[in-house]
């Protein structure tokens, strides 16, 4: 396959000639999902017609042949983030499912009372309530990171929040409503200098930086294959591999024991103590298929692309009038999210519905960001490698007429 360049890369994209309301389909909310590649999903058709069988169960050729498929893609991961090694990717249902484990097996085990467990105020839902239950369980306390105005995690901050107590500290790379890069190397310093874990949410960063594991020197690393053109129901958990080790079992079952009595069980080596039950196989290899993919297209080519779209995006959107961007400063990947005056957002995402432009409108699963902006929601544009710049004029466009016609 030839290198990035928007048209061939558009054509991977099957779902992108849809009509949507009689409309061609123009996608804006890939910080949900985006889209998949045909090569995903032709992916799943050879996995379940050619190689499908159980892993690491059975002696038989089918069954090696699959768990080959399987654990092979867990080495292009670790390459693609540059882990140690394949003991430190867990699979996971996703990003989600990812800081659960997290959560449960590491702070359940390690908190004790009044530990504190620091966040920020632009966490996903999924970053927030794991932590809340374990805080509930253990008597530990959550802290939150304030924002500068530019919307990132405020350096300045970070010592009158992170402390002696602080027994972690779990940030977004990037906040999936504000598309801005935390200052992620100066919050690791800060909580390593009070001996503090850090958990990074990588789910909106996986799809537009180069993550390196190592060069951020994080401790655990989520993100969920959807969100980068993979597949559903697929996420990793990287951690280092010494916490890994000490870390007790999340969930209990097949696959993660050596051996089993009544009377006592050995669990299983990593990373296989952390993958109870039958995985899911067929979303694994469809998960390595889409790295094969997005290498082949060449990151930098890709990247300079987005950077180009985002820019544009940016300033014509500034050019429609009651627009208010949520943050006063152009994002660092393409995720836009603003108010129009005197609109509800819920109206404004409909009405480009009906014109075929999928956006999201609401508090995008991040309501104390919502409160602490003093704003009940807002509309997000949420962009990608595949996405032209004539669907952003069109969008622009729209917003201009949805405008004119509430006056
Ligand atoms: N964290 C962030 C920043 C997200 O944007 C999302 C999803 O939107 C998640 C976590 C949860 O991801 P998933 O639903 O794939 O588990």
């Amino acid at each position: 396959m030839e290198k990035f360049t928007f048209t061939s890369f558009r054509q991977q994209f099957p779902i992108l000639e849809d009509l949507i309301n009689g409309h061609a389909l123009v996608y804006f909310d890939n910080a949900a999902t985006t889209q998949k590649p045909i090569c995903v999903i032709d992916s799943y058709q050879n996995y379940y017609q050619l190689n499908n069988a159980n892993v690491h169960r059975a002696s038989h050729a089918l069954s090696a042949r699959a768990t080959l498929a399987f654990e092979n893609v867990r080495g292009k991961v670790r390459t693609f983030i540059n882990a140690n090694t394949n003991k430190e990717i867990i699979w996971t249902k996703g990003s989600t499912e990812s800081i659960n484990l997290v959560a449960q097996s590491w702070g359940r085990s390690t908190l004790q009372v009044n530990d504190e467990i620091v966040l920020s105020y632009s966490e996903h839902h999924a970053n927030i309530v794991p932590w809340q239950i374990v805080a509930q369980q253990t008597g530990a306390k959550i802290k939150v990171l304030p924002l500068t105005l530019s919307g990132q995690i405020d350096v300045e901050q970070l010592e009158s929040v992170i402390g002696e107590r602080t027994r972690i500290v779990c940030f977004g790379h990037i906040s999936n409503v504000i598309g801005k890069i935390n200052p992620i190397k100066e919050i690791i310093r800060v909580a390593r200098k009070y001996k503090a874990l850090t958990l990074v949410d990588g789910a909106q960063a996986i799809a537009h930086l180069k993550v390196d594991v190592r060069a951020l020197d994080c401790d655990f690393y989520v993100f969920s294959a959807h969100k980068m053109y993979g597949p559903t129901g697929v996420g990793v958990l990287y951690g280092k591999r010494e916490l890994l080790e000490k870390m007790p079992p999340y969930q209990a079952g097949g696959e993660m024991i050596k051996a089993v009595s009544f009377e006592q069980t050995t669990f299983n080596d990593l990373p296989h103590k952390f993958e109870a039950g039958t995985p899911n196989i067929a979303g694994v290899v469809a998960l390595g298929s889409t790295i094969t993919f997005l290498e082949q297209q060449g990151h930098a080519a890709l990247l300079e692309y987005e950077t180009r779209l985002k820019q544009y995006c940016f300033d014509k959107l500034s050019t429609v009038e009651g627009l208010t961007y949520i943050v006063n400063e152009a994002p660092d990947i393409p995720v836009f999210s603003f108010t129009l005056a005197n609109q509800h957002n819920h109206d404004v995402a409909t009405a480009l519905d009906s014109v075929g432009i999928a956006v999201r409108s609401g508090h995008h699963c991040a309501m104390p960001l919502m409160q602490y902006l003093h704003i009940d929601g807002c509309i997000r544009l949420s962009l990608s490698a595949y996405n032209s710049f004539e669907e952003v004029d069109f969008v622009v466009q729209q917003l201009k007429s949805i405008r004119k016609s509430m006056l």
